[in-house]
């Protein structure tokens, strides 16, 4: 193996190699303390710098200030916010609305009925997910509407949000998050694990209006409470100190970059070359998302048959491109280009490609 290969899976994911040669300074002696991030208490002065930074580095990024949002960095992953979500927001006789557009978002929905009515606005399961609905069917006066950005299994992602007017949008962003600019204002809340865009795996980002936290139910158990964590700046208990590290080292990465508008140019590029790519293999690569539906994240395909799919994912795996097989609900291929994947990335998957067809 070499030092370093094109790692396409959707997560964990690949980082910025800076960021991992960054981070394994940390790992070492982090903020001249003589001690490692994993050592250090959270309680400490140096930590609180480094985690202030990083919730203000975020917003920043995102164009939200620090008196509208707050960001908390929990454990749990994004799974356990399909069910804090409604533990917190979906009141007593009140509807949620939910847009079904993948395999997560169906989670999300199986949580929230524990917690009362669900409205489906729009589903495309009618057709494996493979678009996005353009049309919602919105409940006047829902307690919220809940969305996912970007679904990882299938390869699509959301373009246009609905317009919710004033019942709150939530949105799990896990897999697109910081990968392109958006309105962040428009949603309520925002939830991510960090192993898809932003990081390791083992936090959750969560980006919260405080005015709508505000508003939350009084019942919910302590640690699944806004309120709790926001109260003491995500600091109620010990944080998940050494995957905040590395999200800290990955907002200055993006800040370096340019911010979310140079990070966007870079994904379009990249997906821009793959995508061609396929569209012009005379069939050979099949996209399976709708064209106008497509990921700049997840990009999904076939091949003309399972075993030449087999073949491919073994070969591009001995031409250190890993992880190219697709979610094991949906099958074929996928590669996850993200924001840390290199443009030269892609284009050793594409020379890939090209050979592969030409040899089968
Ligand atoms: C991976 C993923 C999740 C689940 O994240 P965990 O942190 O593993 O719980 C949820 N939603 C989307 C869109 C994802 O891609």
């Amino acid at each position: 193996m070499p030092e370093r290969v094109y790692n396409f899976f959707a997560g964990p994911a690949t980082l910025p190699y800076d960021v991992v040669k960054e981070a394994s300074k940390g790992v070492v002696n982090f903020s001249n303390m003589g001690m490692s991030i994993m050592e250090v208490s959270h309680r400490s002065a140096q930590f609180d710098s480094m985690f202030c930074e990083t919730q203000k580095n975020m917003l920043n990024i995102m164009g939200l200030s620090e008196d509208e949002y707050a960001v908390l960095f929990l454990g749990g992953g994004a799974s356990t916010q399909f069910c804090a979500v409604p533990f917190n927001f979906l009141k007593n006789g009140m509807t949620a609305d939910y847009v079904v557009t993948g395999g997560w978002a169906k989670k999300a929905v199986k949580e929230a009925k524990f917690f009362g009515d669900v409205n489906i606005a729009a589903s495309s399961e009618d057709a494996n997910f493979s678009y996005i609905p353009k049309k919602f069917n919105l409940t006047p006066g829902a307690a919220y509407v809940h969305t996912t950005s970007n679904n990882t299994l299938v390869g699509t992602q959301m373009k246009n949000f609905p317009e919710t007017g004033d019942v709150p949008m939530v949105c799990d962003m896990s897999s697109g998050f910081l990968s392109r600019k958006l309105d962040f204002s428009k949603f309520s809340l925002i939830y991510a694990g960090a192993q898809k865009n932003i990081g390791p795996a083992g936090v959750v980002a969560v980006i919260i209006r405080r005015s709508w936290a505000d508003q939350a139910n009084k019942e919910v158990p302590t640690m699944l409470s806004y309120a709790t964590h926001l109260g003491k700046n995500s600091l109620f208990n010990t944080p998940p100190a050494l995957p905040v590290y590395v999200v800290g080292l990955v907002m200055k990465w993006i800040l370096e970059q340019g911010g979310l508008e140079a990070v966007e140019t870079a994904n379009v590029k990249k997906a821009g070359l793959l995508y061609s790519y396929m569209d012009d293999s005379n069939g050979f690569y099949r996209g399976t998302a709708e064209k106008d539906s497509r990921s700049l994240m997840n990009v999904t395909f076939r091949l003309p048959s399972e075993e030449l799919e087999k073949k491919f994912i073994a070969e591009g795996a001995e031409n250190d491109l890993i992880g190219l097989k697709g979610h094991r609900s949906v099958g074929g291929c996928r590669a996850s280009i993200y924001n840390a994947m290199p443009y030269e990335g892609v284009e050793a998957l594409v020379e890939f490609m090209k050979k592969f067809k030409a040899a089968n």
